[in-house]
């Protein structure tokens, strides 16, 4: 669509969230003369990337009245692609040359991401717009502007009136727990990895790691090295499934059934007596603070009615969500939707109406019934994140994200799946990496030459 001319006005946003979408939804929101306020109930900026060995009191996080713990970060977790693809495209994710503090391996470790994020919003003055330890309760339309109550850490509550919000909330927080059938009689112990953070508590055990992508094939590496066995659970492998990984690593098929008498019989039919059963099965969306009067609901994990994700077409561009679609290029997702819902707002850019909006949310689930994909593939984009990114770098006028980028988060990817033990340390497509640093010199954004980085990291 074709940037709207002379329409450019401010709007005073709320932002829900100091994560890494939340930073980079308020500066560009900021960029195109929007003032905003960030919501964040944490102390610091970072969301997911701020570990904290704290737990929640219900290991399987079902307890609806449990105090949240926001991170799902375990202590070993390095990034999952690398870094130079993680970063946001004008400020990238490059060592810290000569600051020994800091980790310059490709794939870090979360405490140089936390570390990434705070420069960031440093850089971008963007810490003056949070009130930190501010939650947000409720957010809810009121004559063509938004209602935002937040309760701050004295316990004090106040009602604000935007002209819009963004809703950065984060989606890995409330644990997605698959039912196992007998599970209710087995008597071992359960956990979701939502509140997983060392392994020692499970030395000697015997393990049951459900889930092999990434935090499944991350957390089964962590225990084995403690535990007695463990044995990971994959619904994508076939029904008789059943390799010995290592010494003391299986990988079977999907659960059968739990027994009272604390086994596990696997669809292969191998029958182990487990101790712990960790749940690496995903999160749930949820947005507890959201009223709009029945407008949107979340069922099996579809948030609808969304335009591409980000707008519910009847309340749009008035409520919109960064970062819902996971996987693939994270951060540069963020700012690319951003940039989008930031263009809307000032008024440079146009929506469809919202009849037009929702025309295309229907055709985008009729498209997913048709390929065979359940509801809860809703937000994963998979293999189209790349259309999905350029499309909407078009609509707003940014330029389509770098080809080296999109090839490095696919060769992470392919890395993840067929060398989960050491893919992060056996970085082999160097290519990709000179011609990262060689955009970034062309674009003037790195301080040393290419190979000042080039020969520096692992
Ligand atoms: C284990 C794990 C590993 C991952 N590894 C990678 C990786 O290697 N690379 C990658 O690119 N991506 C990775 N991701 C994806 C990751 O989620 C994103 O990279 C990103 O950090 C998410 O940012 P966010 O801002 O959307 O959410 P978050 O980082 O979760 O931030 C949300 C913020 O909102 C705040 N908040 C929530 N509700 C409220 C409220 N009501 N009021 C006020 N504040 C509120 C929270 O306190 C939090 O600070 C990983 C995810 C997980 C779970």
């Amino acid at each position: 669509m074709a940037p709207a001319q002379n329409t450019v006005n401010s709007k005073h946003v709320a932002v829900i969230g100091a994560g890494a979408s939340g930073l980079i939804a308020a500066r560009e929101l900021h960029r195109e003369g929007n003032t905003v306020v960030i919501f964040e109930r944490e102390k610091q900026v970072g969301g997911l990337w701020i570990y904290s060995p704290k737990t929640e009191s219900d290991p399987l996080g079902l307890d609806p009245t449990r105090p949240i713990v926001h991170s799902s970060v375990y202590e070993s977790l390095r990034t999952n692609i690398p870094r130079e693809c993680m970063g946001f495209t004008d400020y990238p994710f490059v060592p810290r040359v000569g600051d020994v503090s800091r980790d310059s391996r490709r794939y870090p470790s979360h405490r140089e991401v936390l570390a990434y994020l705070q420069d960031f919003a440093r850089e971008f003055k963007l810490v003056e717009m949070v009130r930190f330890e501010t939650e947000v309760v409720r957010v809810e339309p009121v004559n063509g502007k938004w209602k935002v109550r937040s309760k701050n850490s004295g316990g004090f509550s106040d009602d604000e009136i935007f002209d819009a919000v963004v809703v950065c909330s984060g989606h890995y927080t409330e644990p997605n727990v698959s039912l196992i059938s007998g599970i209710k009689s087995w008597p071992g112990k359960q956990i979701h990895s939502h509140n997983y953070r060392v392994p020692g508590p499970f030395k000697n055990e015997v393990v049951v790691v459900i889930g092999n992508f990434a935090s499944g094939t991350d957390i089964s590496r962590d225990i084995v090295k403690v535990a007695k066995e463990v044995h990971i659970a994959s619904r994508a492998r076939e029904p008789d499934t059943y390799e010995k990984l290592s010494n003391n690593l299986w990988i079977h098929s999907e659960i059968e059934k739990a027994c009272e008498d604390g086994s596990i019989v696997f669809k292969n039919g191998k029958v182990v007596y487990v101790d712990t059963i960790v749940y690496c099965t995903g999160y749930k969306y949820k947005f507890p603070f959201l009223e709009t009067n029945g407008y949107m609901s979340i069922d099996d994990n579809r948030v609808d009615p969304l335009y591409k994700h980000i707008f519910p077409p009847a309340l749009a561009p008035g409520l919109s969500f960064i970062g819902l679609p996971g996987m693939g290029l994270q951060f540069v997702m963020f700012e690319i939707q951003s940039k989008w819902v930031a263009a809307v707002l000032s008024g440079r850019v146009t929506l469809p109406s919202p009849e037009k909006m929702m025309e295309d949310v229907l055709a985008s689930y009729e498209t997913l019934e048709a390929l065979g994909f359940p509801k809860r593939y809703t937000h994963k984009l998979g293999k189209i994140q790349g259309n999905y990114l350029d499309w909407i770098a078009e609509e707003c006028g940014c330029p389509p994200v770098e080809r080296w980028r999109a090839q490095q988060v696919n060769r992470g990817y392919e890395g993840l799946l067929t060398n989960p033990e050491n893919y992060r340390d056996e970085w082999k497509y160097h290519d990709l990496t000179e011609e990262a640093y060689e955009d970034f010199a062309r674009k003037k954004l790195i301080s040393f030459p290419p190979s000042h980085y080039l020969e520096s990291g692992r």
